[in-house]
């Protein structure tokens, strides 16, 4: 891979970059197109990150379809997929720990023990790997976006970060590898996450708005706030309001920008 990419760079191509767990849908998708409009080379990365899953998480049933997700990216005009092992990946155990604990220790970093090391872990490792000079990230995982856009800033990593808006479902859900673990019921009610986020538009009264997500008997709240786009603290003139809501088993994250 280093070697393709600094070969790239030498022809002065420029590499815009996807990072993802596979299982791939449109809302990866709409991070290709980005990268295909604004570079002259996409790679798309599918790697189930052993280290961003805590104890007890769905890593070992996480859905997995290379062949599938291959179809999808030659189709798309992805030029490389980045497939590699966890062996590869993580040959030694790993002594080095990227944390920032200011914006990680908030919302998913509460519950999800570890999580965001294991993805800043990562994503510097890719970053180094393949050197891009954009990435692509979606707005669905905003903490994971404002942690990514940090750690490229505070380590210097000559790569622009880029958001890519929520792709959703006509009922409004969002798009999610993790949503074929819902059943039909689940996923109907599921569509309460995306209903509360829209009256987020007329009240952000978090009362009212956690009273009408908890009327959907499906839906386990984790976290519902109003929150400072930047640094994540809750405040009450905040302009993002975040979800994080388990429907059955299920755990599903969204937000807006208001
Ligand atoms: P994942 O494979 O779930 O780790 O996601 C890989 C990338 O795709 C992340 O940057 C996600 O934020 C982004 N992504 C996932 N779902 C969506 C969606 N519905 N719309 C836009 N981007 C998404």
């Amino acid at each position: 891979m280093r070697e393709i990419s600094s070969a790239w760079k030498k022809k002065g191509e420029t590499i815009g970059f996807v990072p993802t767990m596979g299982c791939l849908h449109p809302g990866h998708m709409s991070l290709v197109e980005r990268a295909k409009n604004e570079n002259s080379k996409v790679v798309l990365s599918i790697f189930v990150n052993p280290a961003q899953f805590a104890p007890g998480e769905d890593f070992e049933r996480y859905p997995r379809d290379f062949e599938r997700d291959e179809k999808f990216c030659k189709k798309k005009g992805v030029d490389i997929i980045f497939y590699p092992s966890a062996g590869e990946m993580y040959p030694a155990k790993n002594s080095t720990v990227i944390s920032l604990p200011r914006l990680a220790n908030k919302l998913c970093g509460k519950t999800r023990a570890g999580h965001f090391k294991g993805v800043t872990l990562v994503v510097t490792k890719l970053f180094n790997i393949i050197s891009p000079q954009k990435a692509y990230f979606g707005q669905k995982d905003y903490q994971q976006y404002r942690i990514i856009q940090t750690l490229t800033d505070d380590l210097n990593f000559p790569t622009e970060i880029v958001l890519c808006p929520i792709v959703r479902e006509e009922s409004g859900l969002a798009l999610s590898s993790r949503n074929i673990y819902l059943n039909k019921r689940e996923k109907k009610a599921a569509e309460r996450i995306y209903a509360t986020l829209m009256k987020a538009k007329e009240t952000t009264n978090m009362r009212e708005l956690e009273e009408f997500l908890k009327e959907e008997e499906l839906i386990t709240v984790e976290y519902l706030k109003l929150v400072d786009s930047y640094t994540l603290h809750t405040n009450a003139k905040g302009s993002l309001v975040v979800i994080a809501a388990y429907v059955g088993k299920t755990r599903l994250i969204d937000n807006i920008l208001l």
